[in-house]
């Protein structure tokens, strides 16, 4: 017999998406703007608690706009998390940029502050000072955003959030995504809510949204004809995707709710094996989405690895994965300038991200409850 494969993190519709799709082939906007892309951006403004929002094929296309909008250029530096996913640096690499990768701290697995402003030091006395920082809040988990700010304020170096496993993550209350002066998200297929594929770009800086817009249709100028003068981008949301995403949003609270409580059945689960640490907030200050629950499989006197586990998972057909490997090891990106402190090297080593999808059932948390314990034995 075959099992069902369990996922990391699967589509999860939650009622009201056709609604929306319908209304958008009733008035025949099947095009990349329409009611829906508007009213998406508005709600999803409204509540990340920011004040524009331009809705974007991908989070890759945002990051890139970001970019372009900081007027970072060729071989101009820009700071990056070393531990993330490669569409972050890609989008540097399409500005022919080069990024300049630092490493992670122990308690959110983000950028490290100190070692952000060892860089920033180093980059400025070889007179190649950043002309902008992209931060990252892996899994989910926010970043130390006071430190992170006031190191990036004092050397007056504008920050892009890539809050793209963020949404609905908040730091002291503030939601992430609002803390930079441009931000980005992402409504991939395996993200917390999901477009089928689609991005955003948000600030509270009017002419950053507006400019993001012109840039997304191919930069048309003012004209009665086509003009243009500017290097234009097709990179706007379908108005049926934004259907989907209006959709997500009327549910994505309680999604976070139920990615919360899996993390929470984690660290139950794992709460009598003292060489297993879930990852979690480390403080009240942070409120992670917890898109993904990570585990760290410290070395033990049982001899169980990280791998043995992910492929005893793996047997069973339950999808699960060592964490991103940082950017700095990928064959790609290893010649880039890099501060490093261990913390993503270790954490690539031992970590492991499990099924966490908000429509994860019990079976399937059966399953993987009796797989799990059996592996650990
Ligand atoms: C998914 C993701 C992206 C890219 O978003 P797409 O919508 O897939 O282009 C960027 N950064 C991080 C950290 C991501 O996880």
């Amino acid at each position: 017999m075959t099992k069902d494969r369990i996922f990391l993190s699967s589509p999860h519709m939650g009622g009201k998406e056709l609604d929306f799709i319908h209304e958008a082939f009733e008035s025949n906007w099947i095009a990349p703007l329409g009611p829906n892309v508007d009213n998406f951006e508005i709600e999803l403004a409204k509540y990340c608690g920011i004040d524009h929002c331009a809705a974007l094929s991908a989070g890759s296309a945002a990051l890139h706009l970001a970019l372009i909008i900081l007027g970072v250029e060729q071989n101009d530096e820009v700071l990056c998390s070393t531990f993330t996913f490669s569409a972050t640096v890609n989008a540097i690499a399409y500005q022919k940029a080069i990024p300049v990768f630092i490493d992670s701290e122990k308690d959110t697995w983000n950028m490290c502050p100190i070692t952000l402003e060892t860089a920033i030091k180093e980059r400025i006395a070889l007179g190649k000072k950043p002309k902008a920082l992209v931060l990252v809040h892996l899994y989910g988990m926010p970043s130390k955003m006071d430190e992170i700010i006031a190191v990036c304020s004092k050397y007056q170096i504008p920050v892009i959030e890539d809050a793209a496993e963020a949404l609905g993550a908040s730091y002291k209350g503030k939601k992430m995504g609002t803390f930079g002066e441009v931000n980005i998200f992402s409504f991939n297929g395996n993200k917390i809510i999901t477009t089928s594929g689609g991005g955003a770009l948000v600030s509270n800086n009017e002419e950053h949204v507006k400019r993001a817009r012109f840039l997304a249709t191919q930069a048309r100028d003012q004209a009665p004809h086509y003009q243009h003068s500017n290097i234009g981008y097709n990179y706007r949301m379908s108005n049926i995707t934004a259907g989907i995403g209006r959709g997500q949003l009327q549910v994505l609270d309680e999604w976070i709710g139920k990615r919360r409580a899996n993390n929470k059945w984690y660290q139950e689960l794992f709460s009598d094996y003292d060489f297993i640490d879930v990852f979690k907030e480390y403080n009240d200050d942070l409120k992670s989405n917890h898109w993904l629950t990570c585990v760290i499989v410290n070395p033990n006197n049982k001899g169980i690895t990280r791998e043995h586990i992910r492929i005893g998972l793996e047997k069973e057909n339950i999808e699960c994965r060592p964490l991103w490997k940082p950017m700095h090891q990928q064959p790609i990106f290893s010649e880039y300038p890099k501060y490093l402190n261990g913390v993503s090297d270790k954490l690539f080593e031992l970590g492991l991200c499990l099924p966490s999808g908000s429509n994860l059932t019990n079976i399937q948390k059966q399953r993987i409850e009796t797989t799990l314990k059996d592996l650990l034995k």
